[in-house]
């Protein structure tokens, strides 16, 4: 049996909606400072959402998370990617 571990699901959702902020952002630097320097802004206005993974996955749950923190998620990104822009860290 594998042992049981905790995750911030917050952190995954803001990966996979970040290309979907920066293609909003075409003039913006793409590169990977800015997109890491974007999503820890983001998460770090976000609230995490640990899940502790034990025997089976929770799927239902990931996907239930997504679903209600969709807006806010994108809204913090939107603002991470704006101040990054605008001051880039490089
Ligand atoms: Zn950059």
């Amino acid at each position: 049996m594998s042992k049981p571990f905790i995750k911030n699901h917050m952190e995954d959702l803001v990966w996979d909606m970040l290309p979907e902020v920066l293609e909003k952002f075409p003039d913006a630097c793409h590169c990977d400072i800015c997109q890491y320097d974007i999503a820890a802004k983001a998460l770090n206005s976000l609230q995490p959402k640990y899940v502790a993974h034990h025997k089976g996955l929770v799927y239902t749950r990931i996907s239930e998370l997504a679903q209600q923190f969709r807006t806010d998620i994108f809204t913090a990104l939107t603002g991470a990617a704006l101040l990054i822009t605008k001051n880039p860290s490089h």
